[in-house]
């Protein structure tokens, strides 16, 4: 008999991007899930919660297409300044791992799954977050769970701006949402 090859073996590997924390993801509907309605806006992506400085590394290989701002004081109050990395897979699969403190990467450079790429950042500044805040900001300072990464998966890079601002959608979807969902990505995730 020859060495058994199939199955397994053929499996593309895929990495949980923050191996300090569980293979966890918000369940439908729960904060910080994909598709999140938040009342004026949609949920682009998945909140994995970690403490600030946790190693995010790369859900599967690719080539850096762009690094960016992910959230500033300069459009929202109670956001800190966070970065984003957005990665794009061989399949044409775009990542994009937003809410980084540093990030290790630069633009053009290719990366293996698993890679460390950034750190988490802490995306809320609580002091600022006032009875005015959306609800599901003041909630998650009041869980101190104001440090995530915010993970999304599209089929192509949205402009910053124009509907898409710090990893929420506030346009009309239509056919025009980008993003997958990317819990079945990272269903068997190592
Ligand atoms: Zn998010």
């Amino acid at each position: 008999m020859s060495a058994w090859r199939g199955g397994k073996a053929s499996k593309p590997v895929r990495y949980w991007p923050v191996p300090a924390i569980p293979h966890r993801l918000p369940n439908d509907g729960e904060p910080g899930s994909f598709r999140e309605d938040r009342g004026d806006r949609r949920h682009c992506g998945v909140d994995l919660h970690a403490p600030p400085g946790s190693i995010v590394v790369a859900v599967e290989g690719g080539t850096v297409v762009r690094i960016g701002i992910a959230t500033s004081p300069d459009k929202v109050t109670y956001w800190n300044l966070t970065r984003s990395v957005a990665i794009e897979s061989e399949a044409g699969r775009i990542w994009r791992y937003g809410e980084l403190a540093a990030i290790l990467v630069c633009e053009g450079d290719r990366v293996a799954g698993g890679q460390m790429i950034g750190t988490v950042g802490q995306v809320l500044d609580c002091g600022k977050v006032d009875a005015g805040s959306p609800p599901y900001i003041r909630d998650l300072c009041t869980r101190g769970a104001a440090s995530m990464l915010h993970l999304e998966l599209a089929d192509r890079l949205p402009a910053d701006g124009g509907d898409y601002l710090g990893g929420n959608w506030f346009g009309k979807e239509d056919r025009t949402f980008p993003f997958r969902d990317p819990g079945a990505f990272l269903k068997d995730s190592r």
